[in-house]
């Protein structure tokens, strides 16, 4: 039985990846990036969860969604739970496979291998603060957009050029089941900080979970 450290899990996620999604962020990164706006999801080892688990309770969610994208934290972090995960969506749903990594995807070329197939569209590369924010999907411009599979290619080959219409950039918000905000999606640069400010205005107290850079 493998396990997994699990973050969340989310659906509907409609800006991570085309369609309504369905979110799965891992839990543990140890690359770091100066400016992550996801340090919540540094820390390694929570809520172990069992991989065969987890799918069986997403299946309700994987019957209307229109892919899966994976991210978190980082992935290859934990990579025989990452490879479980995605044989076992790769039976059980016939959406898109969409995953992140704040490796380059040279340095994981070796487990890239092992999941051929298993990934439609691949995001590496880490977070760089200090370039530009225009392609769609990514953090940062230094990041690369791989398109693994033919239904990757043609999902995905369009969201490879930068956009210059898109701010502000739309983020699904939801609320966990502690009362807290949380956003999905990928924020321009500042945006926290924006918002961060307005609500302080307003007399409330906030901690965002971006890294102070
Ligand atoms: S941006 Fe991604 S790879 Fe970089 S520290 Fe944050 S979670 Fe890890």
């Amino acid at each position: 039985m493998t396990r997994l450290a699990l973050s969340r899990v989310h659906f509907p996620v409609t800006t991570l990846g085309p369609g309504r999604r369905v979110g799965i962020w891992f839990q543990g990164c140890s690359i770091h990036c100066r400016g992550c706006i996801s340090v919540d999801t540094w820390a390694p080892g929570r809520k172990d969860t069992q991989v065969g688990a987890l799918i069986a309770t997403l299946a309700p969610w994987l019957g209307c969604a229109d892919g899966v994208t994976v991210t978190g934290g980082e992935p290859f972090d934990q990579l025989g739970a990452l490879g479980t995960l995605l044989r076992g969506l790769r039976t059980a749903f016939d959406g898109d496979l969409l995953v992140y990594s704040g490796y380059p995807r040279e340095r994981i070329a070796g487990p890239l291998a092992g999941l051929a197939g298993l990934i439609d569209a691949l995001i590496t590369d880490p977070y760089v603060a200090e370039v530009g924010d225009r392609l769609p999907l990514r953090g940062s411009d230094n990041q690369r957009l791989h398109l693994l599979t033919p239904r990757g290619q043609a999902l995905y080959a369009r969201l490879d050029t930068p956009n210059e219409h898109a701010k502000p950039r739309a983020l699904d918000l939801m609320v966990d089941d502690q009362g807290r905000f949380w956003m999905a999606g990928i924020p321009r640069r500042g945006d926290f900080a924006a918002l961060q400010a307005l609500l302080v205005r307003e007399g409330h107290s906030v901690l965002t979970s971006e890294h102070p850079g």
